[in-house]
């Protein structure tokens, strides 16, 4: 049976996957520390204790696999806490190569406990795939990138990367949260690891948090398994149940934001006071054609330049329609201040290396009107 992406965000794989007993159309939300054993040795639910393993999120996570054609899901209780479980597969004297353009907290991550267990991390621009091979030790484990990045949106050539990986025995770890599994899908591109933040497209509504490790290989899905057990930081229930029904209407979101935030850039470009207008989805941005042939879309995220700190302070001051608040992909649009919101812990001189200054704003395109999202950009620009 035909079972495309669409379809996929509704049912997930039609031809496998957990159903429930009751036939219920919305999968129901097992709210349960633990399971019933009928004898010793036998567990004919195939559940113990939801820290572990639970149905509801079971199901939410084969939905996620199915969506990033992955060997498994493991949802996680947010974006960083996925991220911090794959690190445990590094022990000390390892090293990772990192995208320099990357989410702010998993910068932290590095700089707060990484470190201090022994595993370092250089960051490189990834968008060369030269300076990758470049940064390559003996002790080098993984390459870790963002495309597009947070929030300068550089796109790193996958297919480029996952040959360099293969090359040198590396991990490729793909963070996906900006384009979602709807747009992109890195596995199949030849990367090893997939993350997401479930709280900005897949969960889509700014009401959840929750993350992701998506796998390829069977061997390490199990680690990855092991290893969210072990640290603990499962999805409850209830959320699973809040981003599966969010995932159910991925496809259109994802469409309807993309199509709103094309019409967005191309605004933005015609004003006076944009300097540089960043979204991949532009044919006059830089990655514009690596990221066509690696990728469906360019997304709903925007950055850009104004020109002065006065006119980004006096934006996110006078938006009405608009949500001065960090976070994206959900239906409200939201505006952020990068350099005070997502990435006060990069240091001064890495943040004007990458472009994240105080003229820089990133939209996240939402699902509202674009009319009226541009109605307001333009009164919130007016002196
Ligand atoms: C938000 C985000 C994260 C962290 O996810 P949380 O769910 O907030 O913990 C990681 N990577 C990217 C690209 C993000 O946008």
């Amino acid at each position: 049976m035909s079972n495309e992406i669409e379809t996929r965000c509704v049912h997930g794989d039609i031809n496998s996957g957990l159903k429930d007993e009751h036939r219920a159309i919305s999968y129901p939300i097992y709210q349960t520390a633990s399971f019933s054993h009928i004898k010793t040795g036998h567990n004919d639910s195939g559940f113990d204790y939801t820290r572990e393993s639970n149905p509801t999120r079971r199901r939410l996570e084969e939905v996620v696999a199915s969506l990033e054609g992955a060997d498994g899901a493991t949802a996680f209780s947010s974006g960083m806490a996925a991220v911090s479980a794959t690190f445990e597969l590094f022990s000390p004297g390892d090293h990772i190569i990192c995208s320099e353009d990357l989410y702010g907290g998993v910068i932290r991550l590095h700089n707060l406990i990484s470190n201090k267990n022994g595993v370092t991390a250089d960051y490189v621009d990834t968008t060369d795939i030269q300076a990758i091979a470049s940064a390559i030790r003996p002790d080098t484990k993984a390459i870790y990138i963002e495309t597009p990045s947070n929030p300068m949106m550089n796109i790193t050539d996958l297919r480029g990367c996952a040959e360099l990986a293969k090359e040198h025995g590396l991990l490729l770890i793909v963070d996906n949260t900006f384009l979602s599994p709807y747009f992109q899908n890195p596995l199949s591109l030849g990367a090893d690891i997939v993350i997401h933040s479930g709280s900005k497209f897949l969960a889509g509504h700014n009401d959840t948090i929750s993350g992701f490790v998506c796998t390829k290989d069977p061997a390490l899905t199990a680690k990855i398994r092991l290893l969210s057990k072990t640290t603990g930081g499962t999805l409850s229930p209830f959320d699973s149940w809040l981003v599966m029904r969010g995932i159910k209407t991925l496809a259109v979101r994802m469409e309807r934001q993309q199509e709103n935030a094309v019409k967005i850039a191309e605004w933005l470009l015609k004003q006076q006071q944009v300097a540089k207008v960043f979204y991949p989805g532009l044919k006059t941005h830089p990655g514009y054609e690596i990221n066509a042939c690696q990728s469906r879309g360019g997304g709903s995220m925007i950055s850009f330049n104004v020109d002065s700190q006065e006119t980004a302070l006096r934006i996110l001051q006078k938006v009405r329609l608009v949500i001065f608040a960090e976070s994206l992909g959900g239906t409200e649009s939201l505006i952020t201040y990068p350099t005070v919101q997502t990435h006060p812990d990069v240091p001064q001189e890495m943040r004007e290396h990458l472009g994240i200054t105080d003229t820089l704003l990133r939209l996240s395109v939402g699902l509202e009107n674009v009319d009226d999202i541009i109605a307001d950009l333009k009164q919130a620009f007016e002196e």
